[in-house]
């Protein structure tokens, strides 16, 4: 593993261009539960029955916003009952050190922004849990925080529509401006992609990889479990996200970039 660590770690100081892609295993470290694979929460199906794609789709949303919003509400309380790791504290000093960094997450808990990680290098492709938005006259709301107190679903002071989070759920469209911005980074291409706790089950997450992959760049995964990235990348850490990313970024050293 220690070599390992090595070789991704020169290949990093090297690179000028680098995404690194983020999924729910980054977060685990901070206690919260994953959706898929080791730790996941999900891996049957929830109360009701059903699959946790649908509950927590824009469908459901609309047609029983209690028994969507009761799923929503789990994952709020375990966001802001938590906080950022090593992990992301290691991922903020990368893009500190390296102007070309950024990081593209499909986590929801804002953890990358109150690790330090810059706004402008940082794509939330599935949005974030506050401010709330009336889905009705569009007004937007308190904190999420607040509205965990009181019964859901949430409801809005001003025409009683329910309300809801700037998240992307299942069966919805990514948000356009992110999208945008992601192409845009995409084109200009990457040195190396390193995806990090992510069970890689959407296309724009694989994607990434192996267009690197194809232009010669260096690729590497951070993941205790094998998954479907693992064959395509150059090297994968088996390992948790808050324990090797620090030991990543401590070879990275100061000289070499
Ligand atoms: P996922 O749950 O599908 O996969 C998690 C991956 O992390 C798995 O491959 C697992 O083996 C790995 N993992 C577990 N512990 C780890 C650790 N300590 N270090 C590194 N990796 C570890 O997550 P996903 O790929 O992000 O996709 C699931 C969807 O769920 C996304 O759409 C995301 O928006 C959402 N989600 C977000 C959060 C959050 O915001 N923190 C939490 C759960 C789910
Ligand atoms: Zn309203």
């Amino acid at each position: 593993m220690h070599a390992q660590i090595q070789l991704v770690a020169q290949a990093l100081a090297r690179a000028e261009r680098i995404l690194v892609i983020t999924g729910a295993g980054l977060s685990a470290d901070s206690g919260l539960p994953t959706y898929r694979g080791l730790g996941g929460l999900y891996n049957g199906h929830t109360e009701e029955g059903l699959p946790i794609e649908a509950a927590l789709s824009g469908p459901m949303l609309r047609r029983d916003p209690a028994l969507c919003w009761k799923y929503l509400a789990e994952i709020g309380r375990a966001c802001l009952g938590a906080r950022p790791n090593a992990g992301h504290f290691a991922l903020a000093e990368l893009q500190r050190r390296k102007p070309g960094c950024w990081v593209l997450t499909q986590n929801v808990d804002g953890y990358h922004r109150a690790a330090g990680s810059p706004v402008q290098r940082l794509i939330e492709i599935h949005g974030e849990l506050s401010p709330l938005f009336c889905m009705d006259c569009r007004q937007r709301s308190f904190e999420l925080a607040e509205h965990l107190q009181r019964p859901l679903p949430p409801r809005c002071d001003r025409c009683g529509g329910v309300l809801r989070p700037p998240v992307v759920l299942f069966e919805e469209l990514l948000p356009e401006a992110e999208l945008g911005r992601l192409q845009t980074q995409l084109a200009l291409g990457f040195d190396a992609v390193l995806a990090v706790g992510t069970s890689a089950s959407f296309a724009y997450i694989v994607e990434p990889v192996l267009r690197a992959r194809r232009g010669g760049g260096f690729t590497a995964e951070i993941n205790p479990q094998a998954g479907e990235l693992s064959a395509f990348v150059d090297v994968h850490l088996e390992g948790g996200a808050a324990d090797v990313l620090p030991q990543l970024i401590r070879h990275i050293s100061s000289d070499k970039i």
